[in-house]
């Protein structure tokens, strides 16, 4: 049988650096090939460097390989596109296009893009937000994940190609550091809290919103990866849900385990994002097609990402 071979775009990233570690433990680390704008000279496997604005780095990566599988992770995400709207919109779309077109072009048997609840805006329920929800996004990101969306659905009905998509809620974890969203905080308050430090959080005390542990986003992507083809009947992107919290909330879980934890709010830019996005997703559909189902609730994950950060900055 033909063994897969993977080809990671955005590799050292929040979810690309954790999540090319779980592919490289499933397919093997010879057939993992992570890639992005430059090397982390610590990596270990299969690296090469490739800008997904530029098709030809893509194509001849997956010609030099034989890649059959593109995780395409490369994006401007939703509070660093607002400083840079138009070149946010060109990177998104242009990286969109060039892994669609090279997995078309070589026939590849599947793509994985992420979007975002980014895609949500006012006129969706805030809770439990549904999987059909007009979609009307307030920021360049989530306008580029919502056609980001609807192209990979093009690709499926026009030409076979099997995309298949999840829409993230803010992911959470002690691997990695995330890179330039409206969720960001609510890694950096666990930060902070180890480290003995008082938090100032960018968003307002009370501004719920789905998260998700980083062990639960990448066993999803592995999960929806893994279903027959057959059982994946929607095809822009999956609503997915974690646990939804704010701040305050956030902070007493921690405060359960560090008393005297203190926190203070200093509401910015991201806020005016945050407040056009759901409070909670309801995700029955992923949980229906492909048995999809959430492990962490916010005390374990508050446990677990305390655990893992004391060690690290043992
Ligand atoms: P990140 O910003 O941490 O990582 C993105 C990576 O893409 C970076 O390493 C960057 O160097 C690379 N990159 C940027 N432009 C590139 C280009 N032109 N060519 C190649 N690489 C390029 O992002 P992340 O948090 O790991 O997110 C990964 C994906 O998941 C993104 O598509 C994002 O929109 C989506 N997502 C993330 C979250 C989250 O909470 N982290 C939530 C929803 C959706």
């Amino acid at each position: 049988m033909k063994k897969d071979v993977i080809l990671i775009i955005g590799a050292n990233g929040q979810i690309g650096s954790v999540l090319t570690k779980t592919l490289q433990e499933k397919f093997g680390v010879s057939f993992v090939v992570a890639s992005d704008l430059r090397k982390d000279p610590n990596f270990e496997g299969v690296f090469e460097v490739i800008d997904a604005t530029d098709f030809e780095q893509i194509q001849s990566v997956v010609s030099k390989y034989g890649v059959n599988q593109i995780y395409h992770l490369a994006a401007i995400l939703s509070a660093k596109g607002e400083q840079a709207p138009l070149a946010t919109w060109d990177i998104n779309m242009k990286t969109l296009f060039n892994v669609l077109e090279v997995a078309r072009l070589n026939n590849l048997d599947k793509v994985f893009y992420p979007s975002s609840i980014a895609v949500f805006g006012d006129a969706a329920a805030m809770n439990n937000t549904p999987q059909d929800a007009f979609l009307n996004p307030a920021t360049v990101y989530g306008i580029s994940k919502s056609s980001g969306e609807n192209w990979a659905q093009y690709y499926f009905l026009r030409y076979g190609l099997d995309v298949r998509s999840l829409r993230y809620p803010g992911i959470i974890g002690y691997q990695s550091l995330p890179g330039g969203g409206t969720t960001d905080y609510a890694v950096d308050i666990y930060h902070k809290a180890v480290l003995n430090e008082e938090f100032t959080c960018f968003l307002n005390a009370d501004c719920e919103l789905p998260m998700i542990f980083m062990e639960d986003a990448i066993r999803a992507t592995i999960e929806l990866m893994d279903a027959p083809k057959e059982s994946i009947k929607i095809r822009t992107s999956y609503n997915l849900a974690g646990v939804s919290f704010s701040p305050a909330e956030v902070a007493r879980s921690i405060q359960k385990i560090y008393p005297d934890f203190s926190i203070k709010y200093e509401a910015d830019f991201r806020q005016d994002i945050a407040s056009k996005w759901p409070n909670s997703i309801d995700d029955s559909k992923a949980k229906a097609d492909w048995a999809w189902k959430p492990e962490y609730d916010l005390e374990t994950m508050t446990r677990t990402m305390i655990e893992k950060l004391k060690q690290q900055y043992k």
